[in-house]
Formats: structure tokens, sequence, C-alpha cells
């Protein structure tokens, strides 16, 4: 946990490091608007990490959450998707009893690396080697977002639904530098156990945030 979280536990600041009105391009969600909340901080260290730039927090701003409750609301959108960087570092009570406030759906994409915050209608969990979810979130999780960079990530990702319960779906995501390498075992892997769909990154081929 860094330090400024301590020092502001109430989560009324955030460290910002960007916020846009996009479309979903994984998972569960893909193809759906919705406004995106990327805070600061990450300790999990993914080798395939593609927002290193958010590991951080004290690189960021540390912003008034009421402000990026109201430039959402200004977007027109229902729904928000908070993203990191692991967002769970900080307290998220404040941010998601505002956006409860404003009738707007709560969506989170995490590790589960930390104990949860916040009131969400929907947890996107997406365990990492380095640091696994810790137990709560399993249970809670909406979904299960398995990052797939070798076969032996197969064999993680089994651990994980087994620990998940009956309402969550599952997807598969081939990591982005191994696209090429993996997608056809993975292909072949949903063919052979169909309770698991792919989740692809359309935004990067749609070239939007
Ligand atoms: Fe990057 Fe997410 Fe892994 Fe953190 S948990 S290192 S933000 S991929």
């Amino acid at each position: 946990m860094n330090n400024d979280s301590t020092a502001i536990p109430d989560g009324a600041r955030l460290p910002l490091v960007e916020e846009f009105f996009s479309l979903q391009g994984e998972g569960y969600h893909t193809g759906k608007a919705a406004y995106f909340i990327r805070l600061g901080g990450c300790d999990v260290g993914c080798s395939w990490c593609d927002s290193r730039f958010s590991w951080n927090p004290n690189l960021h701003p540390m912003v008034e959450t009421d402000a990026i409750i109201d430039r959402m609301t200004k977007s027109g959108t229902d729904s928000v998707v908070v993203t990191g960087g692991e967002p769970l570092m900080w307290n998220l009570d404040y941010l998601c009893t505002g956006l409860k406030k404003k009738n707007i759906r709560t969506f989170i994409e995490t590790s589960g690396a930390y104990p949860l915050s916040g009131d969400w209608d929907w947890i996107c969990l997406s365990p990492k080697r380095n640091m696994p979810p810790v137990r709560e979130i399993c249970k809670v999780a909406d979904e299960l977002k398995v990052i797939i960079q070798d076969k032996s990530d197969f064999e993680w990702a089994e651990k994980y639904r087994g620990m998940v319960t009956g309402k969550c779906r599952f997807f598969l995501q081939p990591e982005w530098s191994r696209f090429e390498t993996i997608i056809p075992e993975i292909v072949e892997y949903i063919k052979r156990n169909p309770i698991w769909r792919i989740s692809l990154q359309v935004h990067k081929y749609m070239h939007i945030p």
C-alpha cells in the first residue's frame, strides 16, 4: 500500500492517470460504451504489462474524486470502468458512493491482489501470478479474465475457475505480444473446454483508448 493512501483513507482524492469516454475492449462487456477512470499505482509487476506508465502513483496527480465524478457525468455515460494500475490499492468507497448517487453503474478491472473496497455492479477479476488474488474477491467476481502467455497459463486459469462462484463468466485473453503464437493454442483449448470464451483487446484494433 502506498503511503499516500493512508493519508487520505476516505478516497476523496485519487491518483488519476487518465480518464476517457470510450468502448470497453475486453471481456464480457466488449463493445459497450463506458467512461474509464485509470488510477495510478501497481506493484504486481507483470512482465508483459501494457500499463507500466501507471505503476508509480507519485507520477500522477492526486485529483479530487468529486471532480472526476463531475466530468464523468458531463460525458452522458451510464457506466464507469475503474482500472489501473491496480485500483484496489486505494479505498474506492468514496468514489462508488458518489457514482451511485448519480445512478451510474460501476465496473472494476482488478488483479484482486488487494482487499475489496467500493460498491460494484460488475467485478472483472484478472488474477496475476506475481500477486495472486485475495480469496474474498474470488467469491464475488462476475467475470474471470485470464491472460494467456503460454500453455502453463491454462492450468492457472483452471485453478481460479475452481475458486469463483457459479455466477462467474470465463474468458481467456491472449497476451498481446504473444498473440500470433498463442492464439491457436487458445482456440483449441476453448474447443475442448467451451465454458471459456475468448477475449480480444478489440480497442487496440480500433486504435481507441
Ligand atoms: Fe500491469 Fe495490471 Fe499486472 Fe499491474 S496487475 S502490472 S497494471 S497488468
